[in-house]
């Protein structure tokens, strides 16, 4: 059959524990997924802010389309406002207009021409199709691929008049067009929350960098291709912390949670635990105790009945055997009552009704007062008392009656558990500022492991053969430690396994002066 605390164990486990350690190690070996969910959400996420820059420099382009075909476009007035641009070129098939920004020789003029005519002829298919698109009503903006002065050129189709279609190139200074008029729209998107940045793709050289500061630590995680510019690239990250450290940060936190948590399971199961098994625990000692306290009132309740009887038959002649009858009975009356009195104040003791009244006392003349009267019991089964009491010992405030009831307890203590060598020593001495009354006895002992459990209500030892064989309720050492606890003092044991015990009674002598 399962011990009813490995029961609780094996529920408190299947109810509890187990449900959350799967819980957390389901949740941990999850993390790591939804670590890169939300790290491909926050990527997406920066995606399409440079996403949103890309389209804003097509919108600036389409809007300079759009001033050119207005009729009779103001060629010099864009490009005075528009410092990026440093020259239009119209072409179509028997034109071929140029418009610097500002005024060139002739003959730089005539070999940019040349250069730009150049172009066209090469491009002549990607031009074609450009106004092709701009038919079906899509006008298409494309990059051309040419070293001109290290310039960039746009080019889109835009229309003379209704049935005429011109190509246009925009002759652009990258780096003037990304910081004049791309600057203030990325300005606007990354506030204070990110870094934007261009850079050339060659070389990784950044041109444009919305934050000013050099001090400020830059990674940049997530790189696209200007759609404009593809010699050029566009970069963002988070400021402050990074996509990772925030995710890694966040996770962090969710580990250690998640442990807390578990951690906390753990303790409240074993409290739990450990509390269900102390009750059960105490429930078996309750049940022993009654069985025990049956039993030894029963035993001085049966000698009582049996020489009573007698005696009242008259069998009896005898003075000397009457009077030793009368002892008996004398005597078991007396234990049964130490007994019902035991039961009554562990009773009070339990229910928090027991009082004390304090007066001013003196270990010697109480324990010489009570040995007056027990010291026939002790003789009657043999025992040698030796008493070493010191006469100049303080007087204690104490509970005279509780004192001597915690005394009695120990001494029969040690009458029951004592085999052979039936003998009590009664001693007082004075420890720093107790004074102490040590009741030695050469009994049984106690073994290591049970020292501490003693004084606890219902233990009793149960190995060793005189230990289980002699009677108790293990009720008579709470007692005393409780009597102890309201004079403010302690009860101490000292004990060797076969060799004896010796319990110490300490009192504070401090407070009374
Ligand atoms: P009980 O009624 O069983 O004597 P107590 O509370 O007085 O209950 O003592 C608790 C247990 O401590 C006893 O059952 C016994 O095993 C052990 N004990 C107490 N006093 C002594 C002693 N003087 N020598 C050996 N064992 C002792």
């Amino acid at each position: 059959m399962i011990k009813p605390g490995l029961k609780i164990g094996l529920i408190l486990s299947a109810i509890l524990v187990l449900p959350s350690l799967f819980f957390s190690a389901y949740e941990i070996g999850n993390l790591n997924q939804n670590e890169q969910v939300i790290d491909s959400i926050y990527l997406s996420q920066l995606e399409s802010i440079l996403f949103s820059v890309n389209q804003y420099s097509n919108d600036v382009l389409s809007g300079w389309a759009n001033q050119l075909e207005k009729e009779g476009a103001n060629l010099e007035e864009i490009l005075e406002k528009n410092y990026s641009i440093d020259a239009i070129c119209l072409v179509d098939s028997n034109n071929f207009q140029l418009f610097p920004k500002e005024k060139i020789p002739d003959d730089s003029l005539k070999i940019l021409g040349n250069k730009l005519d150049e172009v066209y002829q090469d491009n002549l298919t990607k031009l074609e199709s450009l106004q092709r698109y701009l038919k079906s009503g899509y006008q298409k903006i494309e990059f051309i691929d040419c070293d001109i002065y290290g310039k960039s050129i746009c080019a889109f189709a835009s229309l003379i008049d209704s049935s005429k279609v011109r190509s246009v190139f925009l002759l652009l200074n990258t780096n003037k067009f990304i910081s004049e008029n791309l600057g203030p729209k990325i300005q606007g998107i990354a506030q204070d929350r990110f870094f934007i940045s261009a850079f050339k793709k060659d070389g990784n050289k950044e041109i444009y960098s919305n934050v000013v500061h050099e001090d400020e630590e830059k990674n940049i995680q997530q790189k696209k291709d200007f759609w404009l510019f593809p010699d050029y690239q566009l970069g963002i990250q988070m400021k402050g912390n990074t996509v990772e450290d925030l995710v890694r940060k966040r996770t962090r936190t969710n580990v250690i949670l998640l442990l807390i948590m578990d951690v906390i399971l753990l303790l409240a199961a074993w409290f739990v635990y450990r509390n269900i098994r102390q009750q059960i625990r105490l429930t078996q000692l309750k049940s022993d105790f009654i069985s025990n306290v049956s039993h030894e009132i029963r035993t001085p309740l049966a000698l009582i009945n049996m020489y009573s009887e007698t005696l009242e038959m008259g069998r009896i002649s005898n003075e000397e055997k009457k009077h030793e009858y009368y002892k008996v009975i004398n005597t078991e009356a007396n234990r049964l009552s130490r007994m019902v009195n035991n039961i009554l104040n562990f009773n009070k003791i339990e229910s928090g009704r027991r009082e004390y009244h304090f007066t001013k006392g003196n270990l010697k003349e109480e324990v010489e007062s009570l040995l007056e009267n027990y010291r026939q019991h002790l003789d009657k089964k043999g025992f040698q008392i030796d008493m070493f009491l010191d006469a100049n010992l303080p007087d204690i405030k104490m509970d005279k009656e509780a004192v001597s009831e915690a005394i009695i307890n120990l001494i029969d203590n040690a009458m029951k558990y004592s085999n052979n060598i039936k003998y009590i020593r009664i001693e007082t001495e004075m420890k720093e500022t107790f004074a102490c009354l040590k009741i030695t006895d050469h009994g049984i002992g106690i073994a290591s492991a049970d020292l501490s459990l003693v004084f606890d209500k219902f233990f009793r030892v149960s190995s060793g053969d005189l230990a289980y064989k002699a009677k108790g309720s293990g009720i008579g050492l709470s007692i005393v430690k409780h009597i102890m606890d309201a004079h403010n003092g302690k009860v101490e044991v000292e004990s060797k396994l076969g060799e004896g015990s010796c319990f110490s009674l300490c009192f504070p002598i401090h407070q009374i002066k």
